[in-house]
């Protein structure tokens, strides 16, 4: 692995990891708490897709950014219900999808909208208290009433991995994430094209990569330690 602390600039740190991730996979600079004169310089080296976890936040950066025409917005946070109509209007891909009741809602409000949201089902593995999702067998249980939710578009699974993992572990947790969207996709009754897989993060993106994310959403490897931003 290269040495991350040797380069300073964001520019140094994307154009790093384009050369380590293949070009199927798609950089996800998740940027809350960072700065939008950083999020420019992230546009600047190329990168076109931005994660946020929470709305009014967002909301701010959106309109410092609006020059920016052609960012992709990712929400990644977990969504409550009160925010629904709020996210589908700021962003046009949503990731942490993790209930049935929650894709209703937007399935309902979506209604308005001229696209329709791209949607990942956040899914959750192993026990972890911290975190939202389903696990496997619930997907399964709850994939007919989501394929109900027309106004939908149905990309993929994400999913984020509990802190206390060994290496191999986050690998088998991966291989799972990837086996599931291809059961949903291939055999299922009602199947979902669920071709995307939203996975790997700063500590552990090598690993998803070689499990077949497609998407990886990284905040601290491209902008630095995010309790920095107070003292700049
Ligand atoms: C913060 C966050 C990330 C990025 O984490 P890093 O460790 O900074 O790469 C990715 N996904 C979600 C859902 C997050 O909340």
């Amino acid at each position: 692995m290269s040495d991350w602390s040797a380069l300073h600039s964001v520019a140094e740190r994307v154009a790093q990891l384009r050369q380590e991730i293949p070009d199927r996979t798609r950089i996800i600079a998740v940027t809350k708490t960072v700065p939008t004169h950083l999020m420019r310089e992230a546009y600047a080296a190329g990168l076109r897709d931005f994660g946020e976890s929470r709305i009014q936040e967002a909301a701010q950066k959106q309109q410092e950014l609006a020059d920016l025409t052609d960012v992709t917005w990712h929400f990644i946070g977990h969504l409550q219900q009160n925010k629904v109509k709020q996210a589908l209007l700021q962003f046009q891909w949503i990731h942490s999808v993790d209930s049935l009741a929650l894709a209703q809602r937007l399935n309902l409000l979506a209604a308005d909208l001229k696209s329709p949201p791209k949607i990942c089902l956040q899914v959750k593995l192993r026990d972890d208290p911290q975190k939202f999702g389903w696990n496997g067998k619930e997907l399964l249980k709850d994939l007919a009433a989501l394929y109900d939710c027309h106004r939908l578009e149905f990309k993929g699974l994400m999913t984020i991995l509990p802190i206390d993992l060994s290496p191999s572990e986050q690998r088998v947790v991966f291989e799972e994430t990837a086996a599931i969207a291809q059961h949903i996709r291939a055999h299922a009754i009602t199947p979902l094209p669920l071709t995307e897989l939203s996975m790997g993060m700063s500590d552990d993106y090598p690993l998803a990569i070689q499990a077949g994310s497609t998407m990886v959403r990284l905040g601290r490897i491209i902008f630095g330690e995010r309790n920095n931003f107070f003292s700049q």
